[in-house]
């Protein structure tokens, strides 16, 4: 069954409490009464209200001040208050009662017509308020729902295209951007460059210093080459193994080139000693560029095959440096 709205009736004489029981009847209310303002303010604080209707004239705390502090309460603060006294008529007392945030007044002796349709007003507001109430919290979890959905998604995806080591793309989001970037590239008749580039004399490192201590040094590769381009169309992935790849839409041979030496520059930089190369006494790495212009004769497999053949030359022509 559902809950009956509550309604407050602040009076000092009991007769009164009767009356506007009898007149109030309704199954859907809850009569609630208070015979001071003392217990009205501690009913107040324990119940949800649709209305107060507040005697003026009380011993103690009357019903202004009664109102006052319950204007001062975060939580009663918006109780509407209907004030019911015989001395309404007054104006100065009307002008004290809405200073305090009295909603309405009735003036004794109560009209029954008017106290019924008064009650039954702010019935309705309060079942309306409370049906808000429940729409804001429906509406606020299937936001939180919403928003858990696309942070798994997120997740989901960034774990797909994403490598565990370097965090860079991997080659599935590689794959993505190089598809989407080379359709782009068709369309507006413009020239695609990659760059592949691998890590020279690798399997020594690895196989005298330790496998670990080959994965900081493809974390280190990763962030120098990603530090070597500034286009933010421009894509870094690990290709696979110590193979890696830099995507560069609407980008000529000069552009590539720009791009592969200031690589070769940054990486030499880092400075890595590898003792057992046959290239350096450091790390360094090989890059094979290719750049096309994209067509239906010419496809991103040409391009990349353009580019591993390239990579093959840097590596036979000595490595650390790259080939176009
Ligand atoms: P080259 O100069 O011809 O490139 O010689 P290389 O020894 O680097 O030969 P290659 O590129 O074929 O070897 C790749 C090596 O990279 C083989 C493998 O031991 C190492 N490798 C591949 N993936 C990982 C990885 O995730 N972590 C580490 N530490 N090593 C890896
Ligand atoms: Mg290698």
């Amino acid at each position: 069954m559902q809950e009956r709205v509550k309604i407050l009736v602040v009076d000092d004489l009991k007769e009164n409490h009767l009356v506007m029981e009898s007149v109030l009847s309704d199954p859907e209310l809850e009569i609630i009464k208070a015979l001071s303002g003392e217990e009205a303010l501690l009913l107040c604080s324990e119940h949800d209200f649709a209305v107060v209707f507040m005697d003026v004239q009380m011993p103690n705390l009357d019903g202004f001040e009664v109102a006052e502090i319950l204007r001062g309460i975060e939580k009663t603060k918006n109780i509407p208050i209907i004030f019911v006294t015989a001395i309404s008529k007054e104006l100065k007392s009307i002008f004290k009662g809405y200073e305090v945030g009295a909603v309405d007044y009735l003036s004794k002796p109560i009209d029954p017509i008017i106290l019924r349709s008064k009650a039954r007003i702010f019935k309705e507001l309060y079942l309306q308020k409370k049906m808000i109430e429940r729409q804001v919290v429906e509406l606020q979890n299937q936001l939180n729902e919403l928003i858990r959905i696309q942070l798994e998604k997120d997740e989901f995806e960034n774990m797909s295209i994403e490598d565990e080591l370097t965090k860079i793309y991997n080659r599935r989001g590689l794959d993505r951007f190089l598809n989407m970037q080379w359709s782009g590239c068709l369309r507006s008749d413009l020239p695609y460059s990659v760059l592949i580039l691998d890590i020279d004399e690798f399997k020594n490192y690895n196989d005298n210093y330790g496998h670990l201590k080959g994965d900081v040094i493809i974390e280190a590769i990763a962030k120098s080459i990603e530090k070597s381009v500034f286009r933010p169309e421009d894509i870094v992935g690990r290709y696979g193994g110590d193979e890696f790849l830099v995507l560069m839409p609407n980008s000529n041979l000069d552009g590539a080139e720009t791009i592969a030496k200031r690589i070769l520059e940054n990486v030499r930089a880092l400075r890595i000693p590898h003792e057992f190369s046959r290239v350096s006494d450091q790390i360094t790495v090989s890059i094979g560029i290719g750049t096309i212009k994209p067509s239906k004769e010419l496809t991103i497999k040409h391009l990349i095959d353009l580019a591993d053949r390239n990579l093959y030359n840097a590596k036979k022509n000595g490595r650390n440096q790259y080939y176009l």
